[in-house]
């Protein structure tokens, strides 16, 4: 039992008839300490704490890229929204929680460096914007309190809500609700996103009688509003293409794959910048995508296993969508496959500039078949029937 601004006697006199202890702030709710004065750092220390120690978990810290990004999006994020959809997160420790996952996905070892090869704006985009889909923490918060006020603009049966109204909104509504200068912090915060998600009537799809209802995603759609569709987005967010072949492809179409050039222009010594495949070149992306001799010799190899005639030298030519034109499976097949091939040769590229890999082209072009294949089998059984002579052709030819 909590007071507030009640006498000793009073206190007494309540606790006596109520049978219960006083309680001390701050109080734990959620797993946080809450107390009636303003919401310091320390107080969601213990939110920092969680997140970091999942992350030291044996399990967390050897997955590829795509599985820690896929970790950061669920448990990460979901872990956050749980505090963020009672509380606003204070900044600096909404900043923390984000130096964190970055740190993670880019894989920054304790006291150790790491290189954000996309920048934090860029991952949270959607797929069609070029990005990974990771949840913006600090939009994600503001829409997850969005739902607190669109409950106070329809006076739900709470008793937060009824007392909001007794206390501040005396009778007025929410969204035309001027804000006392002598209003707590939390509540200036609250009316701050009151203001963001009131936005333009004719434009805010939860206005007006015939409006939808507000939840937490279309408010974080309005707040983070819509960007440029990204081109090679078709090509990297495809169906049939492993995870991890995706991951590397869509750092292979923004150039940010860590080649030798790369690390040369970040101003970090290299021993050797030249093409670790062919040791004819300098290691760029326009290079081992698709000049390079030895990547040149997997991706003849995919096109004719495939059937298709036309040579392709870059990244572009080889995503250009004149292959199967009016045949999206077929299309959505090539993709999966270049995605494969652009994994392969840049694990190859690695391991033989660590001294491992030696593999010739063909033995790669086989493995990579293998994996582009493997995941193309697995969606196999959802084709439309129209497609499934095409399949029948690859199978003929013991593609699959
Ligand atoms: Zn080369």
């Amino acid at each position: 039992m909590y007071f507030g601004g009640c006498t000793e006697e009073k206190i007494q006199e309540l606790k006596q008839v109520m049978g219960f202890e006083e309680g001390q702030f701050p109080m734990r709710y959620s797993g946080l300490s809450v107390s009636p004065t303003t919401w310091t750092k320390s107080d969601c220390q213990v939110m920092v704490e969680k997140i970091t120690a999942r992350l030291n978990y044996w399990t967390s810290r050897n997955l590829s890229y795509d599985g820690r990004t896929l970790l950061v999006n669920t448990m990460l994020l979901n872990l956050n929204s749980y505090w963020a959809s009672i509380f606003l997160i204070l900044q600096s420790v909404m900043q923390q929680v984000i130096t964190v996952c970055r740190n993670y996905l880019w894989g920054k070892r304790q006291n150790g460096k790491c290189w954000a090869l996309v920048s934090w704006e860029d991952i949270c985009c959607k797929h069609k914007e070029g990005g990974v889909n990771l949840k913006e923490p600090r939009k994600w918060n503001m829409a997850l309190l969005g739902k607190q006020i669109w409950d106070l603009a329809q006076q739900k049966a709470s008793l937060w809500i009824r007392w909001m109204h007794e206390y501040y909104l005396k009778g007025k509504s929410v969204w035309e609700y001027n804000v006392p200068q002598d209003s707590s912090w939390h509540m200036k915060k609250l009316m701050k996103i009151r203001d963001l998600l009131k936005g333009d009537v004719q434009k805010v799809p939860w206005h007006g009688n015939g409006g939808q209802t507000y939840t937490a995603k279309l408010g974080y759609q309005w707040l983070r509003g819509s960007k440029e569709k990204y081109q090679p987005a078709s090509i990297i967010c495809n169906n049939y293409s492993l995870p991890k072949h995706c991951f590397i492809s869509w750092l292979a179409w923004k150039g940010r794959l860590l080649t030798a050039k790369r690390l040369e222009q970040m101003q970090l010594i290299v021993d050797d910048a030249t093409c670790g495949l062919c040791q004819n070149d300098v290691d760029i992306t326009d290079h081992l995508f698709f000049r390079c001799e030895h990547s040149q010799a997997i991706i003849a190899e995919m096109q004719d296993w495939l059937g298709i005639t036309r040579r392709m030298h870059s990244l572009n030519a080889a995503g250009i969508s004149f292959i199967w034109k009016n045949n999206k499976i077929k299309r959505t097949v090539w993709y999966a496959c270049l995605n494969a091939i652009i994994y392969c040769i840049w694990t190859e590229r690695n391991a033989r500039r660590c001294g491992s890999g030696m593999l010739d082209a063909i033995s790669r072009f086989e493995l990579m078949k293998k994996e582009a294949v493997w995941k193309i089998q697995c969606k196999q059984t959802r084709v439309k029937v129209q497609n499934q002579v095409f399949f029948f052709f690859l199978h003929k030819l013991g593609v699959i």
